[in-house]
C-alpha cells in the first residue's frame, strides 16, 4: 500500500479544502461553536458520538503541529483546551480524547471525542465508523450548539475579568 499521489499535494496545501473554506459558521459536516484567534471548533452533525467536535487550525496551511512556531502552538493548544473544557461541562464524559491525525486531510485539526459510560470500545481509541452514520437528531444538535456557544462565550468573558483583576 502507498499513499495516494493526491495526499502529497494536499500535504503541501495544494487543493486543501480546509484552507479554501474560509471560516464559515457551518460546513457540510459541522456547526461552529467557537471562533478563536487561531482556530474554529465545529460540533459534528454526523451521529458518531454526541459532542464529537473538530477544532481546525485557521492560520496558514500547516500539515503537522511541528510546523507551528511556539506562540502559534501555544495559542492552538490553549483554544483546543477551552473547547475541551466546554465539552466536559456540557456532557460530563468519562474521558475526553484529542485525536490529531490528518491522514486523510493533512491540514492541522483535532478530533475532540467524548467517551461515555456506554462506549463502543472502552480502553481503546474511538472506533470511527467506516460508513457515514445517520445524522444527530436536529433538535439535540441545536440545543448542544446553543449550550456550547454559551459556555465558550462565558469562559472568554471570565478569562478577561480575571486578567483585569490581577492588574
Ligand atoms: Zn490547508
Amino acid at each position: 500500500m502507498e499513499w495516494p499521489e493526491s495526499f502529497y499535494e494536499l500535504r503541501r496545501g495544494v487543493g486543501c479544502p480546509m484552507c479554501a473554506q474560509g471560516r464559515p459558521e457551518e460546513t457540510e459536516y459541522g456547526v461552529r461553536i467557537f471562533a478563536g484567534e487561531v482556530s474554529d471548533a465545529y460540533l459534528q452533525k454526523a451521529g458518531v458520538q454526541r459532542g464529537y467536535t473538530i477544532v481546525i487550525w485557521r492560520g496558514r496551511h500547516v500539515a503537522e503541529p511541528t510546523e507551528l512556531d511556539p506562540e502559534e502552538a501555544a495559542a492552538y493548544w490553549h483554544e483546543l483546551l477551552r473547547v475541551g473544557r466546554a465539552l466536559e461541562e456540557r456532557f460530563e464524559p468519562v474521558k475526553l480524547n484529542y485525536e490529531l491525525l490528518g491522514n486523510s486531510l493533512p491540514h492541522l485539526h483535532t478530533h475532540v471525542m467524548p467517551r461515555y459510560e456506554d462506549d463502543p470500545k472502552p480502553g481503546w481509541p474511538f472506533p470511527h465508523p467506516e460508513e457515514e452514520p445517520a445524522p444527530h437528531p436536529g433538535a439535540e444538535l441545536r440545543s448542544d450548539v446553543e449550550a456550547l456557544r454559551a459556555l465558550l462565550a462565558w469562559s472568554r468573558a471570565g478569562r478577561r475579568s480575571r486578567a483585569g483583576s490581577t492588574r
